[in-house]
């Protein structure tokens, strides 16, 4: 059986033939893979990407959050600003002295404590029933074995949770396990994309293994590259008219140098 996530944690059925059939005519093509054959040329580029924009925004910090915290605190980022998730995430904090406490608390009550994020009548069953399935699966409510296992098997065990998807599994691994599994947001996606580290049809969920195979093996250059991505996607290389001018990327990116370089020889 085969199934689409349509956004982070939601999937529906798809039928398995055409899966096959257009993964199998689809995976070698640039534009929905590596948009060069040269593979080593390309993880120099995400290496200097990833220097380069450290030295931007510094490097990225540890998170101190456990990772059943963590794990809370990204299904409320879920299609919410990070002020919104922050503001949610300390509200539950002061009203649940423990995470127990807030897997038996009344539904509606947690739902209006999170009014803040996106879609909270959803989030808070949500988030309930993943307290209980891991409280029915480890006979207590922690999730610190993570930290011990092996990154893969982190990653299979998260992903079957219902509501947790590759992203959300990867955030939890690398930012708190401190495991080297890179999370594909909107931002790195788009970013990579521009920058010709993928091919511009590659879907966010294809990117993580993408990306993750330019990138060396090592949680720290992973979690650079992460946040780096990000942080430029937020503050330069954004969605709406990307500020290549102020970009410290403009000599190595590919949208710079076939779509707006173009046009500024045509206007001078
Ligand atoms: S040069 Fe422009 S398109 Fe390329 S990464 Fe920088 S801001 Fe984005």
């Amino acid at each position: 059986m085969f199934y689409k996530e349509v956004s982070e944690g939601q999937k529906v059925e798809i039928p398995g033939e055409i899966v096959k059939r257009s993964s199998r005519s689809k995976a070698n093509l640039p534009e929905y893979s590596y948009p060069s054959p040269d593979k080593a040329a390309l993880a120099d580029k995400a290496l200097t990407v990833t220097e380069r924009l450290a030295v931007q925004y510094g490097p990225a910090r540890w998170s101190r959050k456990d990772p059943l915290s963590m794990l809370v605190d990204i299904i409320l980022s879920h299609r919410t600003r990070d002020q919104q998730t922050a503001a949610a995430y300390a509200a539950l904090r002061n009203r649940y002295a423990t995470w127990e406490d807030l897997r038996d608390a009344p539904t509606a009550e947690v739902e209006a404590t999170i009014q803040g994020v996106t879609w909270p009548e959803l989030k808070a069953p949500r988030l309930q029933a993943l307290l209980r399935r891991i409280t029915a699966e480890q006979g207590s409510l922690n999730l610190d074995f993570l930290k011990d296992w092996p990154v893969e098997e982190g990653a299979e065990w998260l992903n079957r949770l219902q509501g947790v998807g590759p992203k959300t599994t990867a955030c939890v691994l690398l930012f708190s396990c401190r495991k080297p599994i890179l999370p594909v947001d909107t931002h790195v996606h788009r970013v990579s994309i521009r920058l010709g580290l993928i091919g511009p049809k590659v879907t966010a969920e294809a990117a993580h293994g993408l990306l993750q195979a330019l990138l060396p093996n090592e949680a720290q250059t992973i979690y650079n590259f992460h946040k780096g991505l990000l942080r430029h996607g937020q503050q330069v290389c954004v969605y709406d008219g990307p500020r290549c001018q102020q970009c410290v990327l403009r000599d190595i990116c590919g949208y710079y140098r076939q779509v707006v370089l173009p046009k500024t020889r045509t206007l001078a």
